[in-house]
């Protein structure tokens, strides 16, 4: 909705976003607007960053493999860049839209400033489904699509990173699009990059290791042991399938695993390895013999003690928040809980690792990345993990510190913590000119 403030003279207030629809982005700024009232924000600073700063829509053509040209939509969003450059992955994905990119770029900002790196929030992504794709139509994409956004992106300005499928090599066309088009290379304009390249080690493990020393981290402050707590995880793709093996590592039983196909279930425990080898040879952790296969709804409501949403946003709602037997539920994937469901599940006495926290590994570590890149002086895996594990520890510590001080859940603390950092950079910069 606008709302026309002073009409002589000409200026025009946004006073809300304008999807009022029960969007991603809706349900982005209604988080936000319950941390800012428990924060009693001021106003002109709700209206600033209840909006993203900037939005690019493009459309571009890529030639496929059988000599036809198809155009496609892809979206590069800049939440805030309070403080300092924006951060935040790429998604390829059918499903793609502006308001989901644009929650994705304001989560990015809460989720830099929960765990204190100096990003803001930036999220990318093109309506496409890679699945249909060959490897070379995906890197066509992937360089036009580059192209596009090249005026919005740079290492000073606005870094990529991997999401849903998107990996380190599709970060090496970027970096090397981007490279060519500067005339001189320059790795720092993506993370997640392959180790050659300058990558970190640790990166493509790091959401999932971070997810499991947030995990850790509340089942200490809770009193559970891991290896008596069984796990399910939903979306068995990066994030989802290492937070899977290192919680075996823990000897908590694995039970569930899913993936975009379906799931499977095994009270008894899941053998990781040989579900990763039948989800290579038949492209689905669905069909193992050794367990009895479920749906994706199934998975979430299924016998555990901790729960790791990896797959995609609006999983956990008020529809099923009722049923999940979970004590523990840690948000890997971005999005996957609505505000409704976050009352249910407090009111139940689930404990909510926020996605914003729990997730943060993999920003963290591509922090790592840049670091190591500025200082030329890479770092060993051991003091990647080390390094991440003290961040994550920290910042469980201030949020339960604040969720306590409040009397919130752990999603409103995380965003409490976030926004009121966010706030101060806003507060002291001041409002240009
Ligand atoms: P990925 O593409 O590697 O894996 C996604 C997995 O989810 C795949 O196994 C896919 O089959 C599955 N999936 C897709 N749709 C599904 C559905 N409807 N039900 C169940 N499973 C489904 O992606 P990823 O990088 O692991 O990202 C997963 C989630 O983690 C996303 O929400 C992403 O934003 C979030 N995340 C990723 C990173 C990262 O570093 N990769 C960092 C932070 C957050």
């Amino acid at each position: 909705m606008v709302v026309i403030g002073d009409a002589h003279r000409g200026t025009a207030v946004l006073d809300r976003p304008d999807e009022l629809d029960d969007d991603l982005f809706t349900v982005a700024v209604q988080q936000f607007d319950i941390a800012a009232d428990v924060l009693g924000l001021e106003d002109y600073l709700r209206r600033i960053l209840s909006h993203c700063q900037r939005e690019l829509t493009v459309h571009f053509p890529v030639e496929m493999d059988d000599g036809s040209v198809q155009v496609f939509a892809g979206h590069r969003v800049r939440h805030s860049s309070l403080p300092g450059p924006t951060k935040g992955g790429i998604r390829y994905h059918q499903s793609v839209t502006i308001s989901e990119v644009k929650a994705l770029a304001m989560w990015m900002t809460w989720k830099c400033a929960v765990v204190g790196l100096p990003y803001g929030g930036a999220k990318g992504g093109v309506q496409v489904n890679p699945k249909l794709l060959s490897q070379n139509e995906i890197q066509n994409l992937t360089r036009r699509y580059t192209a596009e956004i090249q005026p919005f992106i740079g290492p000073n300005i606005d870094i990529p990173a991997p999401d849903v499928n998107t990996n380190p090599q599709v970060m090496a066309w970027i970096m090397d699009t981007y490279s060519m088009n500067v005339g001189y290379s320059v790795p720092g304009v993506v993370t997640g990059k392959p180790l050659e390249l300058g990558g970190s080690a640790g990166r493509s493990e790091a959401t999932g290791r971070g997810c499991v020393f947030a995990i850790e981290e509340a089942a200490k402050s809770r009193g559970m042991s891991l290896s008596s707590s069984r796990t399910a995880v939903q979306g068995f793709g990066n994030a989802g399938s290492v937070a899977a093996k290192l919680m075996a590592e823990h000897d908590s039983p694995v039970v569930a695993v899913s993936d975009s196909r379906g799931g499977i279930h095994n009270p008894n425990g899941l053998d990781l390895d040989r579900v990763a080898i039948h989800k290579r040879r038949t492209g689905s952790v669905s069909g193992f013999r050794e367990a009895e296969d479920i749906t994706n709804e199934e998975i979430l409501e299924i016998d555990c003690e901790i729960l790791i949403p990896a797959a995609l946003e609006g999983q956990i709602t008020s529809r099923n928040a009722s049923r999940i037997k979970a004590q523990i539920i840690a948000e890997a994937a971005n999005g996957p809980t609505s505000p409704g469901a976050d009352t249910i599940l407090f009111d139940r006495g689930i404990f909510v690792l926020p996605d914003i926290f729990a997730n943060a590994g993999g920003v963290t570590v591509s922090y790592f990345e840049w670091v190591q890149a500025l200082q030329a002086f890479p770092w060993s895996e051991e003091q990647v993990n080390e390094r991440l594990r003290d961040i994550m520890q920290r910042s469980y510590v201030s949020v339960l510190e604040t969720s306590r001080k409040y009397g919130v859940h752990m999603r409103t603390a995380a965003l409490v913590r976030a926004i009121d950092r966010i706030a101060d950079f806003s507060r002291t910069r001041g409002i240009y000119p």
